[in-house]
């Protein structure tokens, strides 16, 4: 039975308008990280079977129900939501990556939990750039200091940073942001040569975010429709 895929032609265009962004603007094409949340396992399987490997999620338990049900097609998953300390074993077990490390307690936690005999837990440090309430994210005068922490824990590797910027209808805003993001990164590059992922840009304005600089993009709604 042919494998239906229904995103086929989402993704084909997504992957088309992040190069013309990256073109545009003289910079590497960035990579795409499918944000899975909420979609089920054949949906995963379907953009699998385009092509798309890194898969990013927002609850622990939901992934890795998928994670273990998708075991044999070797994606790349990536947690893109706030961790609680009680879910960081689980997370260091099952994820490739964890973007949404943002205080020093979850290093000493994923860093304990992650196996000695497999590859090291990816890194990526959340940032709240805006200064946002209530927002997950350190504050950007943390960055060096926690950074230093992950480069220093056995099995976790420092890759960048990851952000979401305030929501604002600004998009001027929004690129401000974006490009104040880069500078935190490029800064951090000096410390630590050997990281390359700047992972910021959604849905509405991951073509902006490429143009500043971003890496990665994470994408959900454009690829596989609203969320119900
Ligand atoms: C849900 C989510 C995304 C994807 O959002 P879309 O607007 O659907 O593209 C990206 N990053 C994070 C952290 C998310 O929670």
């Amino acid at each position: 039975m042919p494998v239906m895929n229904p995103q086929g032609p989402a993704l084909q265009a997504l992957l088309q308008a992040m190069d013309n962004a990256a073109r545009g603007a003289e910079r590497p094409a960035a990579r795409l990280l499918a944000v899975s949340k909420t979609q089920p396992a054949q949906a995963v399987a379907a953009l699998a079977s385009l092509g798309q490997r890194a898969f990013g999620e927002n609850y622990v338990a939901e992934a890795v129900a998928k994670i273990v049900a998708l075991r044999e097609l070797n994606l790349e998953w990536h947690l893109i939501g706030h961790l609680q300390s009680n879910k960081s074993r689980e997370a260091a077990e099952h994820f490739d990556w964890v973007q949404s490390l943002d205080r020093p307690k979850l290093v000493d936690a994923l860093s304990r939990h992650r196996a000695d005999d497999g590859p090291p837990l990816n890194i990526l440090i959340q940032v709240n750039p805006d200064g946002e309430a209530g927002k997950s994210g350190c504050a950007p005068e943390q960055i060096g200091e926690l950074a230093r922490m992950v480069d220093a824990a056995p099995r976790l590797r420092l890759r960048g940073l990851m952000a979401i910027p305030e929501p604002t209808p600004d998009f001027q805003q929004r690129r401000r942001t974006f490009r104040q993001l880069r500078a935190w990164f490029d800064q951090l590059r000096e410390e630590f040569p050997a990281i390359d992922t700047l992972s910021m840009g959604m849905s509405e304005d991951y073509r902006l975010a490429i143009e500043e600089g971003a890496t990665m993009v994470r994408v959900g709604s454009a690829l596989f429709g609203p969320r119900t």
